[in-house]
């Protein structure tokens, strides 16, 4: 959770899908969404980084208690406060109508501010449970240089991609650890709760998934290997044979963790065009296969 921000596994899922699969509209436009969000939260990610100050920096919080549940894009912790994050990558026009959010075309979207005041309001009973005295503040950043709101609330705590590097400037001046926010960092990170699914993971078989060796950077199915290498016939980019080997385990891996793994099972799914047991390592992969 500390250091750098990891992929969210149902977004690793989606992009396996995408490639070996027709998604449904309605999966396609999660998938953009999940990506979307994803990109924000890096983005934001490289601002924090361009301070390079004295936070901890926690990604991706997840937090279960008195059984209600929420997750945090990002959180600072310093100078006995923590700073919670909620970033939007919306790209567009949008306004607040009272209490609500809406786009351009008047279609209303789930307000950021509500979630953002659960989380404030589940991190409050959380401090005061295990008795910390740590100031709480929270934000929802608009992060997409590309979007527009209107009628913005003076008092909510809404930053924008504009004044984004202002803020963290601020915050990072005279911003030092203390004693407290180190034990209250270990404290959240014993109490990250990763066992809660708050996102939906697709449906799928392993039937209708398109079988075949596939290029990292385009995605394409089309390639031809030379001595130890694998190169795309769509982009040209080359892999070494066996990282190729070895990233279409942990793909298969990832998607089937109940099926057996075997030689068989991996040969089938690069679809017979890439002989399997070449390298020490790979060997070891399948030490335990009967
Ligand atoms: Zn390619």
């Amino acid at each position: 959770m500390d250091g750098k921000r990891k992929t969210p596994q149902v977004l690793i899922i989606y992009e396996a899908l995408a490639k070996r699969k027709v998604l449904s509209s309605i999966d396609q436009k999660r998938y953009q969404r999940l990506k979307c969000g994803y990109d924000g939260e890096l983005l934001f990610d490289t601002f924090v980084q361009a301070q390079h100050t004295s936070f901890y920096v926690l990604h991706d919080l997840q937090l279960m208690f008195n059984d209600r549940f929420c997750q945090i894009d990002s959180v600072l912790l310093a100078n006995n406060t923590m700073y919670i994050f909620e970033v939007k990558n919306y790209a567009g026009e949008y306004y607040f109508d009272h209490d609500a959010l809406c786009m351009g075309d008047q279609v209303e979207i789930e307000n950021p501010i509500n979630q953002r005041n659960g989380t404030e309001s589940l991190v409050r009973s959380f401090l005061q449970f295990h008795g910390y005295d740590i100031v709480v503040k929270a934000y929802i950043i608009f992060i997409n240089p590309q979007c527009t709101v209107f009628h913005t609330p003076v008092d909510k705590q809404l930053l924008f991609y504009s004044n984004l590097k202002r803020f963290l400037l601020k915050l990072a001046t005279n911003s030092h650890i203390t004693q407290l926010d180190t034990q209250f960092s270990e404290l959240l990170q014993a109490s990250h709760n990763i066992t809660h699914s708050y996102q939906q993971i697709p449906n799928y078989q392993c039937q209708e998934l398109q079988k075949g060796v596939t290029c990292q950077h385009c995605g394409s199915f089309s390639f031809k290997i030379t001595y130890s290498q694998v190169q795309c016939q769509e982009c040209q980019q080359t892999e070494v044979v066996q990282c190729t080997i070895l990233r279409h385990i942990e793909e298969f891996c990832f998607l089937f963790p109940f099926e057996k793994l075997t030689t068989k099972t991996i040969y089938e799914w690069c679809d017979g065009r890439i002989a399997v047991k070449r390298s020490s390592r790979i060997t070891q992969v399948f030490s335990q296969e009967k």
